[in-house]
């Protein structure tokens, strides 16, 4: 770690990630000056971060929950705000270190304002990446900012990647728990519930990423994500299931060597690896007992009853906008299943359908992004209505 106080900042203070963040920053308390948190809708969460932290700066994204954050920070020196500038503010506040931590193409915007003050980025929101991939690759590029990759499988890749020697890595291995339906029937997922698909077996997550982990939808978004961070073709791609989420991710080397992360499914183990970066720092999570796990396992995906993984690999292959479709299309089914208006295969089947009516077409600049984004969702809002 290093030796005087870093300036960090958390965009999602109040999501999954966002709270396994404050749990370390608050375990490292003398290491860390907080500078801004951010949330949608959380307000009463947000201010008691703030508080505890000491941030100078806390908003929400939605303004209808603007009085509640003010009236919660009354008297305490924080500064509070709304709106979608605000969430850029808190990305362009000073600070060493920012957690990308939104869920969603939502996160686009600030996170984006942060790269182009070419700040240290720990990055946890992969919608970002599978929405603006190569645009957003070339404004990281372009303002020297640097990307830490959180998400666990990436995370582990990171640890295990000879960055150096690029060509002797043959492929890397994203593992995959394979989620609650890996046992299940097509025909039985037909009648999965909300709360059936968000009690993911191994790891504990907000609710979109959880129905992504049920469809397979999350392991085909990793692979796009990947394919960003680490400069791989599909091809030198691959997900294998693993229930027991103890081998995170594998870098296989041409001469035959396989170098693999393992740990306790804890995502405080990834975040601390990224704050600590170029060092370590201390995380409490679970040591891990191989005698205690007994059996590590794997099996291949099955892709008929899991066609989200095809999609997420063909929308990679065809390029240009179709992995921008393909996520809004996926953000507005997810949410429309959540809210019990489509049933469990209707998300896959939406995602599919939008990519055939709306296939992509050139992205030359962020705007073109966030038109396709906005095209998408209206064609799946469409689908989903008809199906409704
Ligand atoms: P959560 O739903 O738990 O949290 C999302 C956070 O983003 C909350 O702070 C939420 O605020 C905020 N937010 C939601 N919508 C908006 C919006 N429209 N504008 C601004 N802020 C918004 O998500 P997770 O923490 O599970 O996931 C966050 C990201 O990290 C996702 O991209 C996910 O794929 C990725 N990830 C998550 C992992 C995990 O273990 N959870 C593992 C690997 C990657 P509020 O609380 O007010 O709603």
């Amino acid at each position: 770690m290093s030796d005087r106080p870093r300036r960090v900042s958390v965009l999602g203070s109040t999501g999954s990630i966002g709270q396994s963040t404050v749990d370390l920053l608050r375990r490292h308390r003398d290491e860390f000056v907080i500078e801004a948190l951010t949330a949608n809708r959380n307000a009463v969460l947000l201010a008691e971060q703030a508080k505890a932290l000491g941030a100078r700066f806390a908003a929400v994204a939605d303004p209808a929950d603007y009085p509640a954050l003010k009236e919660a920070l009354a008297g305490s020196g924080i500064a509070a705000a709304s709106g979608r500038a605000a969430l850029v503010e808190a990305a362009e506040r000073p600070a060493d270190w920012l957690m990308a931590g939104i869920v969603g193409a939502a996160g686009l915007e600030p996170t984006l304002a942060a790269v182009r003050c070419g700040r240290i980025v720990a990055f946890a929101n992969k919608e970002v990446l599978v929405s603006a991939g190569t645009l957003f690759m070339r404004e990281v590029a372009a303002h020297g900012a640097t990307l830490l990759p959180v998400d666990s499988e990436h995370n582990a890749i990171w640890q295990c990647f000879d960055f150096t020697r690029t060509d002797g890595i043959e492929k890397i291995t994203l593992t995959c728990s394979g989620g609650p339906f890996r046992q299940r029937s097509y025909d039985e997922m037909r009648t999965a519930t909300p709360a059936e698909a968000v009690a993911h077996p191994t790891w504990r997550m907000g609710a979109k990423i959880s129905v992504d982990s049920a469809t397979l939808m999350n392991k085909g978004l990793e692979i796009i994500e990947a394919h960003h961070l680490f400069r791989l073709p599909s091809e030198k791609i691959d997900t294998v299931i693993h229930p027991q989420s103890i081998i995170h991710g594998l870098v296989t080397y041409r001469d035959g060597s396989v170098l693999a992360h393992l740990g306790s499914p804890d995502m405080r183990t990834p975040i601390a690896y990224a704050l600590g970066w170029p060092g370590r720092a201390a995380a409490p999570s679970k040591r891990l007992d191989l005698a205690e796990v007994g059996q590590l396992t794997f099996e291949l995906p099955d892709p008929r009853r899991f066609p989200a993984l095809r999609l997420a690999r063909e929308a990679l292959r065809a390029g240009t906008g179709a992995p921008t479709v393909l996520n809004a299309a996926n953000e507005t089914a997810v949410h429309a299943f959540l809210e019990e208006r489509i049933g469990f295969l209707d998300i896959a089947a939406t995602v599919e359908r939008t990519l055939e009516l709306l296939p992509g077409g050139r992205l030359e600049s962020l705007d073109d992004v966030y038109d396709l984004d906005k095209a998408a969702r209206a064609a799946a809002a469409r689908l989903i209505a008809a199906l409704a």
